[in-house]
């Protein structure tokens, strides 16, 4: 916090600040740059936010000045461009603002070319043979449709990041990319359908994000948890989410100190943050900000991501943001809330009162819908990550299947669009709980089904198979392009007819019949889904790895470069990182399990056999055959047997984790981890846990489940 301790009245654990006044106070925003620059730098760098044009280099000057004096006045001494390389994380390196002037003095300075540009030798970033170590020069590029921000006394300013050949690096390039690419082709469809009044069309995410907390002082004392963010041993506790009373229970006292400074911090960087609630696993929490433009969304997530961290080690706590930091329970996700809408204020996806008879409605409804159909496998691997590999599909979790819920009531319009059937919109239902003193009041129009990758929900559609872990630049980057390449389809079709009613008439219902298949209200958690899919002929990828390779192929290839989205090239590099990346982290786990096992776990059950034995001896001595050992012998022997799978086990990962390894080629390396790897850990961990389930509390080297998630 940049306040002190005593500018604040503390009342009952609360903090008495002045929150409007405080909103936003770190950040370098609209208001803040209309007070500070001259009217027509002012204006020119507001036209580039809006519009998305190119910024004025002369202007930047003024600009960077302004920033600076800014910072400096609320402390800042350095300043950092801001990136989002493809390590899922965000990247800066502090440069300070101090600049000699002779005479042992110095000024705080900071010009527009250091604004706009920044160069990094950046090699250790992965570019997926986009760049060799030899040509190393990266740059960054400032992206003014971010505000920049103060953290940590350093003036935060968001950019893009891209190769010395121009190539992006980066996740935000690629994403800006898409948004312009879906508000050219809305405004196109817009026009045929007679509507000229609006010049850009913005795409917005608002961000669930859900998380864990555990004690530090449990947190330390796992290496599994430190080099992988997940447990990758232990048996469960004998409670853990059965009762559901954690989900919107009461907030410990410790966690709500933790999430009200953690609004606090959010507020003062302009973030938000709205809506938090404890989830239903034990220790399980989410944070959700108000939706904004995809790319701030994706910037602002990053920070709440970050800041749950931080804050979490202030009070005693670690915040775990791995998609399954304990099996057995529910993981965690984020859900991606996504809409269009005009900047004359129109939600696209809003149905209105009456959607039967709104074909702007509909006809951005069909393009969702055959988007979503026809880039499934793309959605698909936007969220394909190790970490989620072990939730989709899983019993909480959407399953791997992309499909569309989109609620009876327009369910039943579309069954009548393409049976040609009369349909009457429905009037709202008013709910009366038949409580005099309960005010009445109207029902959605759909239903929740939390158990749908991608649900329509009143005007937004909620795309719910992204990790917890992971940047939603590339879930938006797929919604945008693949929506972009239907309307500009749309457009085409329509461009020239004499009556856009009809032909629009038409055209919806073409589209919805042939993309029906995508639509399903039903419950996703069904072992009859995944049948009744492959009937559909929708895809079902399993595991990341079965994803990838969807990336380049050639319809996706196509449609990418036709929207200069990503270039083949970029499509190539990002593919080889995903696989390298997803055979890091199976080879970080395998080795931390092997590891655990010989220097922990092993020495464990064998420290406790050995004190079973000795109680075994001491009883023969002193009682004869009086008292018999045949309890020892029977733990001895269940332990004796579960350490020697565990030895053998881990010997054959070691191996198989070596040879996999050894793979040249990246996708059979990861196929190789997939295969081989993988099964091996979850074997060696069922002996393991067994194990823990017999060993004394005492001598287990590990923080129990309960623990774990019981006693924050
Ligand atoms: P829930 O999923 O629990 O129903 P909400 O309806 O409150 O939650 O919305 C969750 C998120 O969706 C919030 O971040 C909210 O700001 C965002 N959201 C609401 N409307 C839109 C919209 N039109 N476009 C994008 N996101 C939206
Ligand atoms: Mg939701």
């Amino acid at each position: 916090m940049s306040h002190s301790c005593d500018d604040r009245l503390m009342k009952g654990g609360v903090f008495m600040v002045n929150i409007p006044e405080m909103f936003g106070s770190m950040v370098f925003n609209d208001a803040i740059m209309r007070q500070r620059l001259p009217k027509d730098v002012y204006k020119s760098l507001t036209d580039t936010i809006q519009t998305g044009k190119m910024i004025d280099v002369s202007i930047a000057n003024v600009v960077a000045n302004a920033m600076k004096d800014w910072a400096v006045e609320k402390g800042a001494t350095h300043y950092t461009h801001w990136f989002q390389p493809l390590t899922n994380m965000t990247a800066e390196k502090h440069d300070s603002f101090i600049s000699p002037i002779g005479g042992d003095k110095v000024v705080m300075e900071f010009s527009g070319k250091e604004l706009i540009k920044g160069e990094s030798d950046a090699s250790s970033f992965p570019s997926g043979g986009l760049r060799e170590t030899c040509n190393a020069r990266g740059y960054t590029a400032w992206d003014p449709s971010s505000y920049a921000f103060i953290k940590d006394g350093t003036l935060y300013i968001p950019t893009v990041f891209c190769s010395y050949t121009g190539d992006a690096l980066d996740t935000k390039t690629p994403l800006l990319r898409s948004m312009d690419a879906i508000s050219e082709q809305s405004l196109h469809i817009l026009s045929l359908l007679g509507d000229n009044t609006a010049s850009r069309v913005a795409a917005s995410s608002g961000v669930e994000q859900e998380y864990f907390l555990i004690n530090k002082e449990y947190y330390e004392q796992r290496e599994d948890l430190l080099y992988t963010g997940r447990t990758l041993f232990g048996c469960p506790a004998p409670k853990n989410q059965q009762l559901e009373d954690h989900y919107y229970g009461p907030l410990k006292t410790k966690i709500g100190a933790f999430m009200a400074e953690l609004d606090r911090e959010l507020w003062e960087l302009g973030i938000t943050s709205k809506t938090k609630h404890n989830e239903v696993a034990p220790s399980q929490h989410e944070l959700a900000p108000i939706f904004t433009t995809c790319n701030v969304a994706v910037d602002q997530n990053l920070i709440i991501m970050e800041m749950i961290k931080r804050v979490a080690e202030r009070h005693g706590l670690v915040a775990l943001l791995h998609e399954k930091p304990y099996a057995t329970l529910n993981g965690s996700g984020k859900h991606n809330n996504w809409s269009i809408a005009t900047d004359t204020g129109i939600n696209l996806f809003s149905p209105g009162k009456n959607p039967a008879s709104n074909t702007r409605f509909l006809i951005f409804l069909s393009a969702v819908i055959k988007a979503v159909d026809d880039y499934q496998d793309l959605l698909r691997l936007s969220v394909a990550i190790p970490g989620n590999d072990h939730r989709l599909g899983a019993d909480e979790a959407p399953p791997a299947i992309v499909s569309i819920f989109l609620g009876d009531e327009l369910e039943e319009l579309i069954e009548a669009i393409v049976g040609d059937i009369d349909y009457q919109d429905k009037a709202r239902r008013t709910m009366d709980l038949g409580v005099p003193s309960v005010p009445t009041f109207r029902y959605d129009s759909t239903d929740r089904n939390r158990t749908s990758p991608f649900a329509f929900t009143g005007n937004k559609f909620e795309f719910r198979m992204v990790g917890s872990s992971q940047n939603i630049a590339m879930s938006n980057i797929v919604l945008n392009t693949a929506t972009a390449k239907v309307l500009k389809d749309f457009a085409n079709e329509l461009e020239g007819k004499s009556d856009i009613e009809s032909a629009a008439r038409a055209l919806i219902k073409k589209t919805l019949k042939a993309h029906k298949r995508i639509i399903f209200n039903g419950n996703g958690y069904s072992k009859a889904w995944p049948i009744e899919a492959e009937k559909r002929g929708l895809l079902n990828l399993r595991t990341s790895v079965d994803a990838l390779e969807y990336l380049t192929k050639e319809k996706n290839v196509a449609l990418f470069t036709e929207f200069g989205v990503m270039s083949e090239v970029e499509l190539h590099a990002r593919e080889e990182i995903m696989y390298e990346n997803y055979s890091n982290i199976i080879d970080i786990e395998a080795k931390t399990m092997v590891d655990m096992t010989n220097k922990r776990i092993i020495p464990a059950i064998e420290q406790y056999i050995g004190s079973l034995s000795a109680i075994a001896r001491d009883k023969a001595s002193v009682f004869g055959g009086s008292v018999g050992t045949e309890l020892e012998r029977a733990i001895v022997t269940r332990l004796s047997r579960l350490a020697h799978i565990a030895y053998d086990k881990a010997e054959r990962l070691s191996l198989k984790a070596q040879e996999s390894a050894a793979i040249k080629e990246s996708d059979a390396s990861a196929f190789s981890y997939k295969e081989k790897v993988v099964p091996l850990m979850r074997e060696l961990r069922a002996a393991v846990d067994e194990a823990e389930g017999i060993v004394p509390a005492d001598i287990w080297p590990l923080p129990s489940y309960g623990e774990m998630t019981m006693k924050q």
